[in-house]
């Protein structure tokens, strides 16, 4: 019907669904009863908040289900209290709309809360892979939910539980690791962000996840196969089902299972299941066998699928092919940044035409409401701001000094080179020494973060070193180190990115090391007699050449704001306990490593990295 019933059209009591006493599965079914079909496909939509900014009344008229604070999202406020005033004023919109359905709000908090300066920015993934402690994950991430729901939104675009297959694809940090199940152990993030019992979700210091990118992310084919050359970023995963079953679902079966997950988002990539590369490749968002048949029927997936930014228009042909082959192979909310208009109208005339059947809308939408209703929204629609000062609070900030140092992976150490001693005289040089912005890598502050960010609250590895050792000097490009020294530090390393990077063509990247981090380890190692190298970096390296070189060397992954974790480990304050969540390739030709191969023969292998004992104790 197209004229919906209003909250208070029968009765002058609340409606059911207003009801916070009443169950959740009643509450859902009541509202749903009222909705029109112009409702209902507002509810499906989700829109990028800089799209609506000019006209929030956009919010109201479209009646739009859900914004976010998308990767490529315009700058947002620089100040916890701005975010929050942001946000409910774009819930104020939302609120006005007939049955005042409040807004699901989703931001890409994948180490913290990275869209707001001031955040506690955690090390990725794939350090916390390193760290191998599903406590200390489920820990950052309830901290990520804390502050996030501290400025509003209630919805995370994380974890990815991507099992990250070949390192020159640039997502390789946002994974876990390369091994499945070291990925299902890590998704204690989602109990973190989640919490435990359903009835978290209401609470202030907890917001919906979403697991991404469903499924085979990581594992996408580089290069090429008998019918073509492959990206590897949003390419194709060529799999036999039982390796899928085994390598790519694998990580989200118990959350699913157990129903401990709010919501999966659909990856970028196509299937294609002739194990040779000689099918066609089904893109995700069109798959109906693994988003409804296999994800929601056999596995039991209860919680809604929010796609991808634009990820429909990938799928072949016009909009409206696009549209109803989405819907119709279970995606339920659609992320429309930029056409949310024209996704509303274009799924109402499909469903008018009968091509979108109204069960399937009703089921979508019924999914979606579920969620706003265990997430308490319509009891409390706007912003708490009770754990404000939270953010970025030294508690927080301890919590992720403490990740940092747990993930630091030793690799060599010769002669004793390594803890430090606060004696010693110090020579500090390389391009990610003391640079916050290299030290986080992207989705930090930016989408792609940005190289020489000072805009976050933090302290470089330099200024950790600093403050164990009063003899310390630092020469970014390792002019005249001398003998003088007792020992040589040379941070080497990545720019940020995020994305894209390791498609054909590679955009200028590779796992290569600079020539200026080369040349700057030539020069200290040349130099001085002890010398020690870290990676800050997103991925292993490679560094086959320079490792002689050194005494010491250390994979630091991308640690965020807390330099000074680095450092404890340095000075033996905390113990090397870190291991390879992935394999160590000795070359770029090497790439994809452990994958099956016979002739396996790394630099490092897979779960590799020296032990030390804790020196002193901590401040
Ligand atoms: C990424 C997702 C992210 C989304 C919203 C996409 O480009 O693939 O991981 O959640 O943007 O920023």
């Amino acid at each position: 019907p197209e004229s919906g019933t209003s909250p208070t059209s029968s009765s002058s009591q609340k409606a059911p669904y207003l009801n916070p006493k009443l169950p959740v599965e009643r509450r859902v079914g009541d509202l749903l009863g009222r909705m029109t079909l112009q409702e209902k496909a507002g509810q499906m939509t989700q829109a990028e908040r800089a799209a609506v900014d000019e006209d929030q009344s956009k919010i109201t008229s479209l009646g739009l289900g859900s914004l976010l604070s998308g990767g490529g999202s315009a700058p947002t406020p620089n100040a916890p209290e701005a975010w929050a005033d942001m946000f409910d004023g774009y819930q104020k919109h939302a609120l006005a709309t007939r049955l005042h359905i409040p807004l699901l709000y989703g931001t890409d908090s994948v180490h913290g809360h990275g869209n707001l300066v001031g955040a506690t920015v955690f090390p990725h993934n794939i350090a916390l892979g390193a760290a191998r402690d599903p406590a200390l994950v489920r820990e950052t991430a309830h901290i990520t939910a804390t502050e996030t729901r501290a400025t509003g939104p209630q919805w995370a675009f994380a974890p990815c539980l991507c099992v990250a297959r070949d390192d020159r694809w640039g997502r390789t940090y946002e994974s876990f690791g390369e091994d499945p199940k070291l990925v299902t152990e890590m998704e204690t993030a989602i109990d973190g962000l989640q919490g435990t019992d359903p009835k978290d979700l209401a609470r202030r210091d907890r917001v919906l996840a979403s697991a991404k990118h469903y499924a085979g992310d990581g594992d996408t084919t580089y290069g090429t196969s008998t019918t073509g050359t492959y990206k590897i970023d949003q390419g194709v995963t060529i799999t036999g089902r039982e390796h899928f079953w085994k390598t790519d679902l694998a990580p989200y079966i118990p959350a699913v299972r157990q129903h401990r997950v709010g919501s999966i988002m659909p990856s970028y990539s196509s299937v294609d299941w002739t194990e040779d590369g000689v099918g066609n490749p089904v893109k995700m968002h069109a798959n109906k066998e693994l988003l409804t048949d296999v994800l929601k029927q056999k596995i039991g997936f209860q919680g809604f699928l929010i796609s991808d930014w634009e990820a429909i228009h990938q799928i072949p042909g016009d909009y409206a092919t696009q549209v109803r082959t989405a819907v119709n192979a279970g995606v339920d909310m659609f992320m429309e940044p930029y056409s949310a208009p024209k996704f509303v109208q274009t799924l109402i005339a499909e469903v008018q035409a009968g091509r979108v059947p109204m069960s399937r809308i009703d089921d979508a939408v019924r999914r979606i409401l579920h969620a706003k209703f265990q997430l308490g929204l319509f009891e409390h629609p706007y912003s708490d701001r009770t754990n404000i000062d939270t953010i970025g609070s030294p508690v927080h900030r301890a919590v992720a000094r403490r990740a940092v140092a747990q993930s630091q992976v030793l690799l060599k150490n010769a002669h004793h080179a390594l803890p430090l001693r606060p004696s010693q005289r110090i020579y500090v040089a390389g391009t990610n020494a003391h640079d916050l912005g290299n030290q986080a890598g992207g989705w930090t502050v930016t989408w792609q973060g940005q190289s020489g960010n000072t805009a976050f609250p933090g302290t470089t590895i330099l200024q950790g070193i600093k403050q164990n050792a009063s003899n310390v000097t630092y020469s970014k490009d390792a002019s005249a180190p001398t003998g003088g020294h007792d020992v040589g530090i040379v941070v080497v390393g990545e720019t940020p990115y995020a994305e894209g990077i390791g498609d054909v063509g590679n955009n200028g990247r590779t796992l290569n090391l600079s020539d200026a981090d080369r040349a700057n380890v030539a020069r200290v190692c040349g130099a001085i007699k002890t010398c020690v190298v870290l990676d800050v970096a997103g991925r292993p390296q490679i560094v086959t050449d320079e490792l002689p070189k050194t005494d010491a060397f250390v994979m630091s992954w991308l640690p965020g704001s807390e330099g000074e974790g680095v450092a404890d480990v340095l000075f033996g304050k905390r113990p090397f306990t870190g291991k390879l969540p992935v394999t160590w390739p000795r070359s770029e030709a090497q790439e994809p490593i452990n994958v099956g191969d016979k002739n396996y023969d790394p630099l490092f292998p897979y779960g590799y990295g020296l032990t030390t004992r804790a020196g002193g104790a901590l401040r």
